[in-house]
């Protein structure tokens, strides 16, 4: 049995109900990495800095606490300097600025710590851009998931206006976009599929068929 377990792919492929779903199944713990980084734009856009500033996102991240806790109902929890922020990791805001956030040095320095002892202790399924490639680049099973651009943007719209936000499918394409080109090209731990990775396509598919497929995948020996 697979037991370190890394999806990682761009926004909008599936990763989040993916993953959350092969650790419900297999009692593993789920590493939501993407949440991490948007508590610490949440940090930075609380403290008024503007998130193009590196050198005052970098001292940010240096001062700041951020944990991932089970709560009541075993929900994932984001806990930021003591408070649970779970709730407002989402907002349009946050996906504006995270990709800037994400690309500096000290922020994922800051990050990778905490995401690799979470790692080590095996039993979960990390999720997000770098977790086959960086943070654990000896897991057991690397799942590189993807979807066609229209349908991940279809897949954001469909999730931000169910939690009442206004907006447009054309301006969540144009944010996937410029969040995909700024999370591939920068210079630190930029998203892309680890070679050992197995890449799903998840167009089409139900979310039940990919984790059935990923399931087999973590139950076969070697
Ligand atoms: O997965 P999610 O959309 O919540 O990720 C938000 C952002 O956090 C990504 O667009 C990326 O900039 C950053 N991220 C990252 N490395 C990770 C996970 C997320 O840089 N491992």
């Amino acid at each position: 049995m697979k037991r370190v377990i890394a999806i990682d792919g761009p926004a909008g492929a599936g990763k989040s109900t993916v993953a959350r779903r092969l650790a419900a199944e297999l009692g593993y713990l789920y590493v939501d990495t993407g949440a991490m980084y948007r508590a610490m734009t949440l940090k930075v856009l609380m403290c008024g800095v503007n998130p193009a500033d590196r050198e005052r996102v970098a001292k940010i991240a240096q001062e700041t606490n951020i944990a991932l806790v089970t709560g009541p109902e075993g929900a994932p929890q984001v806990v930021l300097d003591g408070i649970d922020v779970t709730g407002r990791l989402r907002e349009p805001a946050i996906d504006a600025a995270v990709s800037m956030v994400a690309a500096v040095p000290e922020v994922r320095e800051r990050l990778l710590g905490l995401q690799r002892q979470l790692a080590q202790r095996g039993g979960v399924v990390l999720e997000g851009r770098d977790t086959g490639t960086h943070v654990a680049p000896h897991a057991d099973l690397k799942v590189f998931l993807t979807a066609s651009p229209a349908e991940r943007a279809r897949r954001r719209y469909r999730d931000l206006v169910a939690a009442g936000h206004r907006t447009t499918l054309d301006e969540v394409e144009r944010d996937l976009r410029r969040r995909d080109e700024q999370d591939m090209t920068r210079a630190a731990a930029p998203l892309r599929r680890a070679p050992d990775a197995i890449e799903l396509d998840t167009t089409g598919r139900s979310i039940d068929a990919v984790v059935e497929e990923i399931l087999r995948y973590c139950r076969e020996d070697a």
